[in-house]
């Protein structure tokens, strides 16, 4: 899963969102027109009998009886379901290497760019750690964790943030209430609340789906989505592609591979050569995400904050990096 994008998200084009639930006409959808369904050429039950010439997703033109023609506000119904199931036959991590991480950002701006965020809401999130006044500081990337016993979704009271087969773990603000349940619940503060409608350009009848959030609405959750419709085209979460130091590795476990972009590895193996660890194990959550430890760094801790703006530099202060 190469990726060669360095950040940002172009918003998909009305023909590829519809491309992504297998419809390729604007205003409509063909309910049922599957290749299995196609097979089905002699059974007319349900038929009208009246011939409509639609455009494919692949540009040719094709006829369909009418009474397959849906309207469109259901392929977002579709697309919401496709964004529950997630992609079979997955399991979806993320490896962290803490000894490369310089604090450049690019993971937090390309995320932040990706979802339309504004600035002061971060999926992404760079703590500088230490973890005894003995020890050396570092860097520590913050995603979500999509664990595998996420106690956001235990204690969601109206089933809006949920667990996919694929290991990913999303929010459909169109049913979030705004409780907070889900940021109480969660025991690493990977969740933000929106205390407004974002200031961002997103086109008016933009499809709402939740593998992106966006438009994020007012009075709801976010977080990290691991950039699942990415995932859907064969591409890296933005963070992984944008960051300059290889920090952040990202693969399918079940395929026993991760990779940065430039180089892949065997997850099992970097786990145990490296060290790996889950970040408060201990909680019983099961993050899907990994780190390898900082050690044998190459650079010193404090460089990456001398670019920063005046606003970040502000927040490692009292912290201060030595
Ligand atoms: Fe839920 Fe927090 Fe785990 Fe993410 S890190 S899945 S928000 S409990």
């Amino acid at each position: 899963m190469k990726e060669n994008e360095t950040s940002g998200h172009e918003m998909p084009s009305r023909r590829s969102f519809l491309r992504k639930v297998g419809i390729g006409v604007g205003a409509v959808s063909l309910a049922g027109v599957t290749g299995s369904s196609l097979l089905k050429g002699n059974d007319n039950s349900g038929k009208s009998g009246k011939i409509v010439k639609l455009l494919s997703p692949e540009g040719k033109l094709v006829e369909v009886d009418a009474a397959d023609i849906k309207p469109a506000k259901e392929i977002v119904a579709e697309l919401k379901d496709e964004a529950r199931k997630g992609l079979a036959n997955r399991k979806f991590g993320m490896v962290i290497d803490l000894a490369k991480c310089k604090n450049a950002r690019k993971c937090v701006e390309a995320c932040q760019e990706g979802h339309k965020l504004p600035k002061d809401h971060e999926w992404m999130k760079l703590y500088l750690l230490q973890d005894d006044r003995t020890t050396a500081k570092y860097w520590f990337p913050r995603p979500c964790f999509h664990c595998d016993k996420p106690m956001c979704v235990s204690v969601c009271p109206v089933g809006a943030t949920f667990k996919r087969a694929d290991g990913i773990v999303l929010v459909d603000n169109q049913r979030c209430i705004g409780c907070k349940f889900c940021m109480t619940g969660c025991p690493y503060s990977a969740r933000v609340f929106n205390w407004k409608d974002p200031e961002v350009d997103v086109p008016k009848d933009y499809p709402y789906d939740p593998e992106t959030n966006i438009p994020a609405t007012e009075g709801t959750v976010g977080k990290c989505v691991f950039c699942a419709d990415n995932l859907r085209h064969n591409k890296l979460p933005r963070c992984v592609s944008a960051c300059p130091m290889g920090v952040i590795y990202f693969g399918d476990l079940l395929e026993d591979t991760i990779t940065n972009g430039e180089e892949t590895l065997r997850f099992s193996k970097v786990m145990i050569d490296r060290a790996g660890f889950r970040y408060r194990e201990e909680l019983g959550t099961l993050p899907s995400v990994y780190y390898l430890p900082p050690t044998s760094r190459t650079f010193p801790v404090e460089t990456g904050l001398d670019e920063s703006e005046e606003i970040i530099k502000a927040r490692y202060k009292k912290a201060g990096p030595r």
